[in-house]
C-alpha cells in the first residue's frame, strides 16, 4: 500500500506514529518503537475504518483494547495515553476533514464511544490475562508445592527410616530441653521405657562424672552460639545404672537460620568403657592378689610427691622374711595362697583416705600414706602391718608363721623423685632384714648414701668374679662329743671396692637370679677343695679335714654339676668323702628323681650331702628317706630358742624328736648357730653330732682354722 503524502494512508501512518510514541515509554515490551508502530498500525486502521463505517460498531474497539494488552501495553498509563491520543488525533488524521459539520460531529461521538470500548476491552483483557497469569502461577506453585512435598515426604521417610532403624540413639529436643522425639535405639539404651525418656528435660540428665564443659557447651548451643558439640557423657538410667555415651549434639535451625531444635546422636560406649576400665584395671593390678601393682603404685607415688606445699608422704616397703623357703618347700600354689592372704591383711591396714597398698612383685609389698601428718601416720601404718602378720596363716592345713621386714621412708613432698624414694625404702628394708628381720626401720639418708642398691650390686656382680673380689671365710665344724674340729664350712664374701665386705645374703640371691651363681659356685668349690687339700697336707697326722660347700638350687639343675665336681676333686687330689655339699632343705623338698639324680651320683661317689637350714622348710620328715642325704643341719632358729635358761621344754622335745628320727634314718645331725657353752651342752645331751657357731669360732680366714684345728689336735 503506497502512502501518498497527505493522502489517507499517509495520515493513518502518522497517527500510528504519534500513538506509538505516546505509549512506547510506558510499555514493558521488548519491541523497538518502530516495531511497536508496525504493531499499532493495523489497530489504527481498524479505528479509522470504525470511525468512517456506514454502520457504526464500537465492539471492534474492544478487540483493539485487548490487542494492546497482547502487545504488552499492559500498564494502565499506556491505556490512558492511548485514549488521549485517540481523542486528540483520530478524527483529525482519520476522519473526513471535508465532511459537513454534522458528520464531523458524529465522528467525534464515534471516537469517544470507540475510546470507551477500547478501555473496556483493555480492562477485560487485562483481567483475564492477570487471572490466567495468576492461575499459571498458582498452578505452578501448586505443582512446585507438590514436588516439594514429595521431596519432603521422601526425605522425611528417609529420615524416619534412619531415625527408627539407626543403631545409634537419636533424640530431638526443643531449645528449652524438652525431649520431643527419641528413636528405638535411644530408648533401649535407657532401658526401653518410653515414658521415662520422652517428655523429660535434658537438664535432668546431669551426672556426677560430667566434664565441666558439658553443660557450658550445651548452653552455648541452645543460645545459637555454636552449631554442635561432641562430648563423652554418662547418664543415669531409670534403674540407677550408668550409661556411658559418645554424645554429639547439633543445633537445627529453621529456613531463616533461627535456632529451632537440638538433635542428639548418642553411641552407647558403656561396654567399651567397661572393657577399657577392665584393661586398665588389669594393667594396673596384680593378677594374683588384686592389689594395685607396681605401675599404679608409681603413678600414685608420683602424684603424692607432686602434691602441694605442706604435704608429706610415708612409705612402708615390706619384704616377707623367708618367703622363698615357703615357696620352695610347699610349692608355688601354696606360696601364692599365702601371698593372697598377706595381701588381704595388708589391704585392711591401709583403708584411710590417702592410704594405699600395692604389690611390687614376689613377696614385696608397699603401703603408702599421704597427708600432712604422715610422721606419726607411717609409724602407725607399719605397726598395723606387723600386727596383721602376727596371726599364723593357714595354708593347706598348715599354720605358717609369716614375718616381714619393713623399710620406712617419710618426708615432705617435692624433694625427691619416686625412684629415689623407693631406693631408699628398699635399702632401709634390707637394713631391717640384716638386723634379723621381723621389724621395721626408718630410712636414714646417711646410711642410704653408704648403702648400695640391689640394682647396683647386680650390675657389678659379673665383673667382681673376674676381678677376684670374692673370697672365702671358713667356719669350723666341731664334734660335740670331744670338741675336735671335724671340718669347716666355706662361706663366700664379696670385697666390694666401695662398700667393703658384703655377706652372701646380699649377693647370693642376685647371683642366683642372674645365673652368675653357677661360675661363682664353681669358683667357691674349686677354692674350698684346694684349701681342704692344703689343710690335709699340713695336718696329715690328724686325719683328713672335711670341707662343706654350699650349693644353690640353680647349681643342682646345672648339667655340669657332677663332672665339674669330679674334675675339681681330681685336680686338687682330694678324696670325694672329704667333701660335703650343703643343699637347703627347701631346694630338695618336692624334688623329683631327675633333680635328685646328680646328687645321687655324687653320693654314690662318696661325696656327703647335707640338708642345710633344716626345720625352716615345713618339710615332711618321712620324705627324708627318699633323699641321698647323710647329714641334717638343724637351722639356727632351733639353737636360738635354747638361748634362755631353762630352755623351752617343747623346743627341746622337738629337737630331740628330730635327732632321734635322723639317727634312725642313719643321718648325722649338725647344729648351727651355737653361741654359748650352755647351748652346746644342751645340744650334746640331745644327741646332736656336730656343731657350728660363734661359740667355737666366727667364720674367718683359712689360716685361723688351721690354727684352731692344730690346737684341737694337739691340745
Ligand atoms: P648357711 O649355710 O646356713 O651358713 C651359716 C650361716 O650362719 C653363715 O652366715 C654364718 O656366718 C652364720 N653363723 C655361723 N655361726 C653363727 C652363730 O653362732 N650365730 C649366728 N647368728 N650366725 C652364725 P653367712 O656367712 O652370712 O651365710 C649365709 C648363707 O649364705 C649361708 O647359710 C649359705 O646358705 C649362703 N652361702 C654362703 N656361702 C655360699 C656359697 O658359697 N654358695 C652358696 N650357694 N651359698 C652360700
Ligand atoms: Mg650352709
Ligand atoms: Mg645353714
Amino acid at each position: 500500500m503506497t502512502a501518498e503524502p497527505g493522502g489517507p494512508e499517509d495520515r493513518l501512518r502518522r497517527f500510528a506514529t504519534i500513538w506509538s510514541r505516546a505509549v512506547y515509554p510506558v510499555t514493558s515490551t521488548s519491541l523497538t518503537r518502530p516495531e511497536l508502530e508496525e504493531r499499532l498500525l493495523p489497530l489504527a486502521r481498524q479505528l479509522s475504518e470504525a470511525l468512517r463505517a456506514r454502520t457504526f460498531d464500537p465492539g471492534t474497539a474492544k478487540g483493539i483494547g485487548a490487542a494492546l494488552i497482547e502487545a504488552h501495553c499492559t500498564d494502565p498509563e499506556s491505556l490512558s495515553r492511548t485514549l488521549d491520543c485517540v481523542d486528540a488525533y483520530l478524527v483529525l488524521y482519520c476522519g473526513d476533514p471535508d465532511a459537513p459539520a454534522d458528520v464531523q460531529e458524529a465522528q467525534r461521538t464515534r471516537s469517544s464511544r470507540l475510546q470507551h470500548a477500547m478501555a473496556a476491552g483493555f480492562a477485560q483483557e487485562l483481567r483475564e490475562r492477570t487471572l490466567a497469569e495468576q492461575e499459571a502461577i498458582s498452578q505452578a506453585a501448586l505443582t512446585a508445592q507438590s514436588e516439594v512435598a514429595q521431596a519432603l515426604h521422601s526425605s522425611e521417610a528417609r529420615f524416619r527410616a534412619v531415625f527408627e532403624g539407626a543403631a545409634i540413639g537419636i533424640g530431638i529436643a526443643d531449645l528449652d530441653g524438652n525431649v520431643l522425639q527419641v528413636n528405638g535405639a535411644l530408648l533401649r539404651m535407657f532401658g526401653g521405657s518410653e515414658n521415662l525418656v520422652r517428655g523429660r528435660n535434658v537438664a535432668e540428665w546431669t551426672h556426677p562424672d560430667d566434664a565441666p564443659q558439658v553443660w557450658r557447651l550445651y548452653d552455648e548451643l541452645v543460645r545459637g552460639e555454636r552449631d554442635h558439640y561432641h562430648v563423652e557423657k554418662a547418664f543415669y538410667r531409670p534403674d540407677g545404672t550408668v550409661l556411658w555415651t559418645n554424645l554429639t549434639v547439633s543445633l537445627l535451625r529453621d529456613a531463616d537460620g533461627r535456632p529451632q531444635y537440638q538433635l542428639a546422636l548418642m553411641e552407647d560406649t558403656t561396654e567399651r568403657r567397661l572393657l577399657n576400665l577392665r584393661l586398665r584395671y588389669e594393667a594396673t593390678h596384680d593378677a594374683l592378689t588384686g592389689l594395685p601393682n607396681r605401675t599404679l603404685f608409681f603413678e600414685r607415688l608420683e602424684k603424692a610427691l607432686a602434691a602441694g606445699e605442706g604435704q608429706r608422704f610415708g612409705l612402708c616397703y615390706l619384704d616377707l622374711d623367708g618367703f622363698k623357703t615357703i615357696n620352695d618347700s610347699l610349692g608355688h600354689a601354696a606360696g601364692d595362697r599365702l601371698l593372697v592372704e598377706v595381701a588381704d591383711r595388708l589391704q585392711s591396714c591401709a583403708t584411710a583416705p590417702g592410704e594405699m597398698v600395692a604389690r611390687l612383685g614376689g613377696d614385696e609389698f608397699v603401703a603408702l600414706t599421704t597427708g600432712s601428718d604422715t610422721e606419726r601416720g607411717v609409724d602407725e601404718l607399719a605397726g598395723r602391718i606387723m600386727n596383721a602378720l602376727v596371726t599364723p596363716i593357714s595354708v593347706d592345713g598348715r599354720e605358717l608363721t609369716v614375718r616381714g621386714s619393713i623399710g620406712i621412708v617419710e618426708g615432705p613432698v617435692g624433694e625427691r623423685g619416686s625412684a629415689e624414694v623407693l631406693r631408699s625404702a628398699d635399702i632401709t628394708m634390707y637394713r631391717a632384714k640384716s638386723a634379723g628381720g621381723n621389724r621395721f626401720e626408718l630410712a636414714d639418708p646417711e646410711a642410704d648414701a653408704r648403702t648400695i642398691t640391689r640394682h647396683g650390686l647386680t650390675t657389678a656382680l659379673p665383673m667382681a668374679l673376674n676381678r677376684g673380689e670374692f673370697f672365702i671365710e671358713y667356719q669350723p665344724l666341731v664334734h660335740l662329743g670331744d670338741g675336735t674340729v671335724h671340718g669347716a664350712e666355706a662361706l663366700v664374701r664379696w670385697l666390694h671396692p666401695q662398700h667393703g665386705v658384703l655377706g652372701p645374703d646380699r649377693f647370693i640371691p642376685l647371683a642366683e637370679r642372674t645365673g652368675l651363681i653357677v661360675p661363682l659356685g664353681r669358683w667357691v668349690l674349686e677354692e674350698a677343695v684346694r684349701q681342704a687339700r692344703a689343710w690335709q697336707e699340713k695336718q696329715a697326722r690328724t686325719g683328713p679335714l672335711r670341707i662343706n660347700v654350699n650349693l644353690s638350687p640353680c647349681q643342682l639343675t646345672h648339667p655340669g654339676l657332677v663332672s665339674d665336681t669330679v674334675d675339681i676333686l681330681e685336680q686338687a687330689g682330694l678324696e670325694p668323702d672329704a667333701l660335703c655339699l650343703e643343699v637347703t632343705e627347701s631346694a630338695l623338698i618336692g624334688a623329683d628323681d631327675d633333680l635328685l639324680k646328680p646328687l645321687r651320683r655324687l653320693a654314690e661317689m662318696g661325696v656327703d650331702i647335707a640338708l642345710d637350714d633344716f626345720g625352716t622348710g615345713y618339710s615332711n620328715l618321712a620324705n627324708l628317706r627318699r633323699l641321698p642325704v647323710r647329714i641334717l643341719k638343724l637351722d639356727r632358729s632351733f639353737t636360738q630358742s635354747m638361748q634362755q635358761y631353762p630352755a623351752d621344754p617343747v623346743d627341746l622335745k622337738i629337737v630331740e624328736g628330730i635327732v632321734s628320727l635322723a639317727h634312725s634314718l642313719d643321718l648325722a645331725v649338725t647344729v648351727e648357730g651355737v653361741e654359748t657353752g650352755a647351748q652346746a651342752e644342751q645340744l650334746r645331751i640331745l644327741g646332736c653330732d656336730t656343731a657350728q657357731g660363734w661359740y667355737y669360732a666366727r667364720p674367718g680366714p683359712p689360716e685361723r682354722l688351721h690354727d684352731l684345728a692344730l690346737v684341737d689336735a694337739t691340745g
